[in-house]
């Protein structure tokens, strides 16, 4: 019998999970923990929650989560209640898949003041991610901006100018809808440090910002390259700038129709944040140009006001006490998702915040090939307790995981307590979790 854990059950984990049922078939137990007491990771604190059908996914997993050889080891915190030296002593491999949950650092000046908020802080609170539940944002300023040009930065500018109506079939948290519902925002800004061709936003997700009911995008037709140029852009990304040459069209009279303007600013590369008070009221930029691709300034400056900033610039792993980093990829320093023999890496814990969900899946299929080849040769033996040891020490440490079982009746909890247009009221607080899962 193999024994392996793997930390984080997000999709990277559960798609290790897949894999190794895959390769061993009954021959294999899997443990998959995770610090909260809920399972699935950023489908559930990270996939926008007017995006309901992409969450369908977690079925999947749930399909794997309930055969007889996997156990959901939920509210275990690794680094915490136990150690990555004490995993690798109870299993055969231990396989990080805990994701990229902290945000980059703009690192300049005002990124401190009240009122800027990382993508993980502000996504994880609309998303009721219990960490975040917390973060009140204020949106009684007439003026958001949103840093970066990729998904994320769609999401939450989307997120921000949405009407409650248009929340309808979401699974945003009430504390994030009510806040949303007294926002006077009237102005988004999403500052591009490069240009149209350079965005990391996907077709449909662009799509849908000319079709929101109180809010219309907004691009400077200086801003975009001669048509012809998209013809050397790969098939999705040429449809993606076909959209921003929409937005570029949009008359002015269906613009003044709307309460919100969504302006793309492409060539914006922010230099500071300002404030007054301790409070956030606008970004100093600098416009750039590219030069082989990479943005460079030019020297001039301006300000966008705004008293709410998000960053969405991508994402870094945490580091655990012992295991190898690499700082300035923000991931474990792995090679081909092998940190050492014994210990490994999967998703955006490997390779970084990147690609789709589904990239996640030939990862998976990856790292226990690299756990197959430590076995052959030698290098890690299958000699190890698994999770009846993980069971025993559990015991004489108090610990009490929350089992699958009992995410289902947290989740039916969620489902029962749902507003009457939501599939679910997350719980935002672990120890309601708790309470739930205890029925
Ligand atoms: P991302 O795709 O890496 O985009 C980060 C953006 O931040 C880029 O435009 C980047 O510009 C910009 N940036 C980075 N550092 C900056 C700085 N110092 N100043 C100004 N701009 C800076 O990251 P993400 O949007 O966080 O998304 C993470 C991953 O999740 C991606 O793979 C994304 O596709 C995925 N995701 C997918 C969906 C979906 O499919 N619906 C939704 C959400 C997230 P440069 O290009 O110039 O570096």
């Amino acid at each position: 019998m193999k024994h392996i854990a793997i930390i984080g059950s997000g999709p990277a984990g559960y798609y290790t999970a897949e894999a190794a049922q895959k390769q061993w078939g009954d021959g294999v137990m899997i443990d998959i923990f995770d610090r909260l007491p809920v399972p699935f990771g950023l489908i559930r604190t990270g996939v926008a929650p007017d995006h309901q059908s992409i969450k369908g996914v977690s079925k999947r997993y749930e399909a794997v989560a309930q055969s007889d050889n996997v156990r959901f080891l939920g509210n275990v915190t690794v680094g915490e209640h136990i150690t990555i030296a004490e995993l690798e002593n109870l299993y055969d491999a231990v396989v990080l898949a805990t994701g990229a949950p902290h945000d980059k650092k703009l690192g300049m000046e005002g990124e401190d003041l009240s009122g800027v908020y990382g993508s993980a802080a502000f996504v994880g609170w609309y998303n009721g991610h219990p960490h975040f539940a917390t973060l009140d944002p204020d949106v009684s300023g007439t003026s958001a901006v949103v840093i970066g040009n990729g998904n994320v930065a769609l999401d939450v500018a989307r997120i921000l100018a949405k009407t409650r109506a248009e929340f309808a079939g979401s699974d945003i948290v009430a504390h994030a809808l009510d806040i949303l519902e007294t926002s006077r925002i009237e102005q988004i800004t999403i500052l591009g440090r490069r240009g149209p061709h350079q965005i990391a936003m996907t077709t449909k997700e662009l799509g849908e910002l000319a079709h929101l009911e109180r809010a219309c995008p907004r691009v400077d037709p200086a801003d975009l390259p001669e048509e012809g140029e998209d013809a050397l852009l790969e098939p999705g990304q040429r449809k993606s700038v076909t959209h921003l040459r929409g937005f570029a069209a949009i008359p002015e009279s269906h613009r003044a129709d709307k309460d919100i303007e969504i302006d793309f600013d492409f060539f914006a590369s922010p230099k500071r944040l300002i404030g007054e008070g301790g409070k956030v009221t606008g970004v100093e930029v600098e416009r750039t140009k590219l030069d082989g691709g990479r943005a460079v300034g030019t020297g001039e400056t301006y300000v966008v006001p705004a008293s709410l900033v998000v960053c969405c610039i991508g994402y870094q792993t945490s580091p655990i006490p012992g295991v190898p980093f690499e700082e300035s990829a923000g991931r474990f320093a792995n090679v081909d998702g092998r940190i050492l023999p014994g210990l490994y890496c999967v998703g955006w814990a490997r390779r970084g915040p990147s690609g789709t969900i589904g990239t996640n899946r030939p990862d998976g299929f990856s790292v226990v090939e690299r756990i197959v080849e430590d076995m052959a040769s030698g290098e890690i033996s299958g000699t190890h307790q698994g999770g009846e040891g993980f069971d025993a020490l559990a015991k004489a440490r108090g610990i009490e995981p929350v089992r699958f079982r009992d995410w289902k009746k947290i989740e039916a909890a969620e489902v029962e307590r749902a507003r009457h247009d939501a599939p679910r009221e997350k719980f935002v607080h672990v120890d309601h979790m708790i309470e739930a899962a205890k029925g």
